[in-house]
């Protein structure tokens, strides 16, 4: 049995392809509420484990329990309505349509499969909804002045606020979020960072990989650090930064 605020466990997960072992065996869970960073150097198996999560790969070995149900023979559609939703490692936005039309299309596509087909067969009533709650989202991230721009005119910080935004318009209980302060400069680094705490502070769970340890460091009190697919650390912040595999893991790196 377990406690009551794990959201999510993930128990002894591995994925070989082929003969490389990209996630060894690996354990840790996220609580309800709760930042956890997942940190490593390039290649250590974070985005695999991302896509082990959600559903988008299938574990070689291993278990995953989400809300206390295992998510083994689940789809990644089934696992996005359970309420685990994600950004990726590279923006997948539409430049060309607006920041509320992709709010409202990224929504839609994860949440039900045969996609393009069900959007063509949606009438104005469904459109409406959809574009209703990604316009609350858009508010909830602080962008809903933005909402009838293109989404290729925003600024990098903004299209990343986006992404979250267009994750949340699942209803999520559970955000993972693929590195996205890289390539931001400081000040919208600094405002991805309050927009996450201030999700944090809503209740939201994020299981959050990031190269900028500074960044990490500031949103959450708990991070795992793999390396070449193993779990090599887990603590707090001042932990892990006095734990000598992990400095040899990237200074060695
Ligand atoms: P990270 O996100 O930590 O940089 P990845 O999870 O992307 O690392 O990759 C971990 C390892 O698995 C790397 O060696 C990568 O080349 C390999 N890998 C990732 N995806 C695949 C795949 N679909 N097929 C084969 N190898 C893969
Ligand atoms: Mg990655």
């Amino acid at each position: 049995p377990q406690k009551d605020s794990t959201l999510l466990q993930v128990k002894t997960i591995r994925k070989q392809f082929g003969g490389l072992v990209a996630v060894n065996d690996i354990d840790f869970s996220v609580n309800a509420g709760q930042i956890v960073g997942l940190i490593g150097p390039n290649g250590a198996g974070k985005s695999t484990t991302f896509n082990l999560i959600t559903g988008v790969l299938p574990l070689t070995s291993g278990s995953i329990v989400f809300r206390g149900k295992p998510l083994a023979s689940a789809t990644a559609e089934e696992i996005a309505r359970l309420g685990v939703a994600r950004s990726f490692q590279h923006t997948q936005l539409l430049p060309q349509m607006s920041v509320l039309e992709n709010v409202a299309l990224g929504a839609h596509l994860r949440r039900s499969a045969g996609a393009l087909r069900s959007l063509l067969r949606l009438d104005r009533q469904d459109e409406a909804a959809l574009l209703r709650e990604a316009a609350i989202q858009l508010e909830r991230v602080g962008l809903a002045e933005s909402m009838h721009e293109l989404a290729g005119n925003l600024s990098l910080g903004k299209q990343r606020i986006v992404e979250v935004a267009r994750a949340l318009a699942l209803d999520p209980s559970l955000l993972l979020l693929d590195e996205p302060a890289a390539g931001l400069r400081y000040l919208e680094k600094q405002e991805l960072a309050e927009v996450l705490s201030a999700l944090r502070d809503e209740g939201m769970s994020i299981l959050l990989v990031e190269h900028d340890m500074d960044f990490v460091m500031k949103l959450t009190n708990h991070l795992v650090v793999m390396d070449f697919g193993t779990k090599i650390a887990e603590g707090s912040p001042a932990q892990i930064q006095q734990n000598e595999k992990v400095l040899q893991a990237y200074l060695g790196g």
